[in-house]
């Protein structure tokens, strides 16, 4: 019998698809346990903007409807916001859809991506979906971004850079000196996808925001997302702001209705809830303070985060992730980011944080004994 996936290209057969956080509800039917903690996700722990909520009941009565399939009022009400033209914004379903177009675009068999070691998973995924090849740059010490290694690997025949800044699930980020350097190195057919999911999180003066690196002689695409600060992961909604010719190729391919009515009023309305960000904020900052005490408290090493989450370095990560499992905490392994001995971590709310570093003492003791 032929088989389907001598069919497809030999990168898309070769897959391992994205593996996410495990649902909660996933837990409670596997363990019977009640009471789960999922810090796995690097979701917003104090849930959506409740204007947001608003905005989604009062929407629902019409979900009989298409939704706008252009993004109306949403693409002017970004554009607004960082006082650009509307033919800059593309909105999508997520800015994982983002990822895959432009992958889809710019990339087939003999044509690469370049990207940092540790990167967000769906880099090599997207890459390996539309037949690229992925060339991936080591880190350097302290799981820095080596953005000098990843110019130099630019060849005629790579099309995408891939970079998250924070980067997941490091939480580390590149300065404008290593940025503006490496801008001034890639060749300009390059298309530079700067991704910031957790652009609003970051504290640091020398944080590059990419928006302001956008020139008409230059490809940079900056990525958003309603899903970390707004608190709207399950509605999928985010943006790519690019150069008007990169988002009339976006829109050429992608679904009529990538973005659904709902995402739609929600980001719209989130986008106005500065308390509930700012709430969101200090909940971020308290509970990486915390985390970070209580894991020189317990002799863990863990990476200064830029974000809502942490990686911590736990031995065998695997094996101390099933073990918080059992006890109802659910976090993130990493061996699939090549980081086989460390976790992420997001933040939560003050009682999660507590309970996971209550369960961490208790795996990490109990597997000292053995
Ligand atoms: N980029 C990075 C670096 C991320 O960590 C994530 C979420 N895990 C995303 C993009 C995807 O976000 P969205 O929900 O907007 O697709």
């Amino acid at each position: 019998m032929i088989k389907a996936a001598d069919l497809v290209l030999p990168s898309v057969a070769a897959l391992r698809p994205y593996e996410p956080g495990k649902p909660i509800e996933e837990l409670e039917r596997e363990e019977g346990a009640g009471d789960v903690v999922k810090l796995a996700s690097n979701e917003n722990p104090l849930g959506p903007s409740p204007m947001a909520i608003a905005a989604v009941r009062a929407a629902l009565t019409e979900v009989n409807r298409y939704p706008d399939g252009a993004c109306w009022a949403l693409t002017r009400k970004i554009a607004a916001r960082h006082q650009l033209g509307i033919d800059r914004i593309f909105v999508a379903s997520g800015s994982v859809e983002v990822l895959n177009l432009l992958a889809f675009l710019f990339l087939r068999p003999g044509l690469n991506a370049v990207f940092s070691e540790h990167g967000f998973a769906i880099y090599a995924l997207a890459t390996a979906a539309a037949g690229g090849e992925s060339r991936v740059i080591p880190m350097r010490p302290g799981y820095r971004f080596d953005l000098e290694g990843v110019a130099a690997a630019i060849d005629v025949n790579t099309r995408l850079v891939f970079l998250d800044n924070p980067n997941n699930p490091t939480g580390t980020i590149f300065r404008k000196e290593e940025w503006e350097g490496f801008l001034a190195k890639v060749p300009t057919p390059t298309v530079i996808v700067a991704d910031e999911a957790y652009y609003e999180f970051v504290r640091d003066p020398d944080y590059p925001d990419s928006l302001n690196y956008h020139d008409p002689g230059r490809m940079v695409v900056t990525l958003r997302t309603f899903s970390k600060i707004f608190g709207l992961a399950g509605l999928r909604v985010g943006y790519a702001v690019a150069r008007p010719d990169i988002v009339t190729l976006l829109h050429k391919v992608r679904q009529p209705f990538n973005v659904t009515s709902l995402a739609q009023v929600a980001a719209i309305a989130g986008l106005d809830d500065s308390a509930h960000v700012r709430q969101t904020l200090e909940n971020n900052a308290a509970g990486l303070a915390f985390l970070e005490s209580e894991f020189e408290r317990l002799g863990i090493a863990y990476v200064p985060s830029h974000a809502n989450f942490i990686l911590a370095e736990v031995g065998d990560g695997l094996q101390v992730f099933n073990e918080l499992l059992k006890l109802g905490v659910i976090v993130r392994p990493l061996g699939g980011y090549g980081l086989p001995r460390h976790l992420r971590i997001s933040v939560g709310l003050d009682h999660e944080n507590h309970r996971l570093v209550a369960a961490l003492e208790q795996v990490l003791r109990a597997r000292a004994k053995k």
